[in-house]
């Protein structure tokens, strides 16, 4: 508050003209006032400078009010109807006007303008807040959806091979687990480990051991069925989740997976291979599965042991 209101006063009646301007001079008002005589000029000042509202008349030489609120939006209107004419008045506030005020012989309307810009800017500086606050809230609201999604991804998955970690494994085969458990060997797991995998560390460096962790998470990937589940089980353990699958079945895959990993990469895994008895505990399942894994290590690893 404090500085001068810009105004366009949008009207071709040189009287108006005048009193609005004796108005201002009489009660000091803080305006920068401009005058308009018809749509055309209005326009073209508005091209040319900022102005904080109009003040608009309804009949004009070429054309109405009505014509010009549609093209002035971002500047708040004062419409400035005919006596009587309350339909102009609906019609102005519908078009976008803030208000509007009904001419009179007199021109007594021009005592209500000072009280009516203040009325209308108040208004409209609400709004903007308000447009400004909701857009914020916008960008608030996608930047934590986005942070939310982040962090979901982080819980249930490793980022430097993109497959579901531990917890999101666990989550897997407890439910599973639920579903077959009054069945046997309906249901089986792979535990997976790199043969020697210190010593390709220590050869090729532990950014290249990273690398092969991945290209291994991406062959396991591939050599499974889409119902399948690989996940990274620890540092360089991956665990397989194959729902509806039996021992066969996991004996198959196992030794489908083995000959794809040493074929191509350059390095062997051990795995040990098993199929859900009823009722046991998931603990149970999974050790099980790791002391199957541990006897191929001792018959000397790239190898495939049923428990
Ligand atoms: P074994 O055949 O008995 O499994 O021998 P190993 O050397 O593979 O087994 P061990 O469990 O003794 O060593 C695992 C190594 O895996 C040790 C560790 O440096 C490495 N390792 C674990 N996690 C990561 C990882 O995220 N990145 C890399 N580059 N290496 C890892
Ligand atoms: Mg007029
Ligand atoms: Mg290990
Ligand atoms: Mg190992």
């Amino acid at each position: 508050m404090g500085e001068r209101i810009r105004i366009l006063h949008i009207e071709d009646d040189e009287v108006v003209q005048m009193a609005v301007k004796r108005k201002v001079k009489v009660d000091g008002l803080p305006y920068d006032i401009d005058v308009a005589p018809t749509l055309a000029a209005a326009l073209e000042l508005f091209g040319k400078k900022r102005y904080d509202i109009a003040v608009l008349d309804y009949m004009l030489p070429d054309g109405t009010g009505l014509d010009l609120l549609p093209k002035i939006k971002g500047v708040p209107a004062i419409f400035v109807t005919g006596s009587g004419d309350a339909t102009v008045a609906v019609k102005a506030l519908k078009g976008g006007a803030y208000d509007y005020l009904i001419k009179d012989a007199g021109n007594e309307y021009i005592e209500l303008l000072p009280a009516t810009i203040e009325k209308v800017l108040r208004t409209f500086s609400l709004e903007q807040e308000h447009i400004k606050d909701e857009e914020q809230i916008r960008i608030l609201n996608k930047e934590l959806s986005k942070m939310y999604e982040e962090a979901r991804e982080c819980s249930l998955h490793d980022p430097l091979t993109g497959l579901a970690n531990r917890r999101l494994m666990e989550i897997n085969l407890k439910r599973d687990i639920e579903r077959t458990k009054r069945t046997d060997g309906r249901l089986s797991v792979l535990m997976l480990d790199i043969d020697y995998f210190k010593k390709y560390n220590d050869t090729h460096g532990h950014p290249a051991g990273d690398r092969l962790l991945a290209a291994i998470a991406k062959v396991l990937t591939e050599e499974v069925r889409g119902a399948d589940l690989v996940a990274r089980y620890g540092g360089e353990e991956f665990f397989v989740l194959l729902p509806d699958t039996n021992l066969d079945g996991a004996l198959n895959t196992a030794e489908r997976v083995r000959k794809a990993v040493s074929g191509s990469l350059g390095v062997t895994i051990s795995i040990g291979a098993v199929s859900y008895r009823k009722e046991e505990k998931m603990e149970e399942f999974i050790n099980r599965a790791d002391a199957a894994l541990y006897r191929a290590k001792e018959g000397g690893r790239n190898r495939v042991e049923e428990g």
